[in-house]
């Protein structure tokens, strides 16, 4: 019995990850997420349900679209077995078992489930991008603010600890908003000050920590990587900018972390 759970949470996650991969596509084109028919970004054909289970629709296809024949690309076949494989763990380290599904800790798993889903759109986005796209954002925090709720009414915490938090959220919102909406590209630095305090709400302040810390030790080796390389090549090129998707590394790491709590608490 408890490896039908496994499935049913990796069939969840495989899914999701079919929807992640349409939302990375769609959402910084402003299209929209929900009610428009999947197709093929090639040949514009509709896709029918056969072409969309995840997973085994791409391994039937061989890789490739029904109607055109275009090679899909093998990262979204790849991240929807990853994206299976986080829900699963993400379960497997709350621990739930068939007879005690009722109860709180069901609650934080799917809430936990809900806010994965914002960091794994953020990433997407910002390393595909590199931008971090307001609504997904505001998607997290709404997210937060269930979590906030649901601590507060049933774990009896603290609101007054929130509370700085969202004062911080809302100082950075109106940054974004009004002073810097001109400066196109100073925007990212507020918004990955905004994605951080939606991580610190939900993850608390040691996952936070270690979250942030080995962000900046992901960052300083692929400065160093780009550095050896720049290097090597021996082109003396003008000292062109990288830019760097900040915003994915601090979600990837924080859903390692996030999972990696779990398993040591329970
Ligand atoms: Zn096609």
């Amino acid at each position: 019995m408890e490896y039908i759970m496994d499935v049913i949470f990796f069939i969840m996650g495989a899914f999701f990850g079919s929807f992640f991969t349409l939302a990375v596509y769609r959402i910084p084109l402003k299209k929209d997420i929900t009610h428009e028919h999947s197709y093929c970004p090639n040949c514009n054909h509709k896709l029918a349900i056969l072409d969309l289970i995840p997973i085994f629709s791409y391994i039937f296809l061989r890789g490739k679209c029904r109607y055109c024949k275009q090679k899909i690309r093998i990262r979204y076949f790849l991240l929807e077995i990853l994206s299976g494989i986080v829900f699963l763990l993400y379960a497997k380290s709350f621990s739930i078992n068939w007879n005690y599904i009722f109860t709180e800790k069901t609650v934080l798993l799917m809430l936990g489930l809900l806010y994965f889903c914002a960091l794994f759109i953020i990433a997407g986005i910002d390393k595909e991008k590199k931008q971090i796209q307001k609504s997904v954002l505001g998607y997290g925090l709404i997210i937060d603010m269930i979590y906030i709720i649901y601590v507060c009414v049933f774990e009896q915490k603290n609101i007054y600890g929130y509370v700085i938090y969202l004062i911080l959220m809302t100082l950075f919102v109106l940054i974004d908003t009004c002073i810097l909406k001109r400066k196109l590209d100073t925007n990212y630095t507020i918004q990955i000050l905004e994605l951080l305090v939606i991580i610190a709400i939900f993850s608390g302040e040691i996952i936070s920590y270690y979250t942030i810390l080995f962000t900046l030790i992901w960052i300083a080796i692929t400065c160093l990587i780009n550095c050896i390389k720049r290097k090597k090549n021996k082109v003396v090129q003008k000292q062109e900018k990288i830019k760097l998707p900040i915003g994915y590394y601090l979600c990837v790491i924080n859903i390692i972390f996030l999972i990696i709590n779990n398993f040591l608490i329970y």
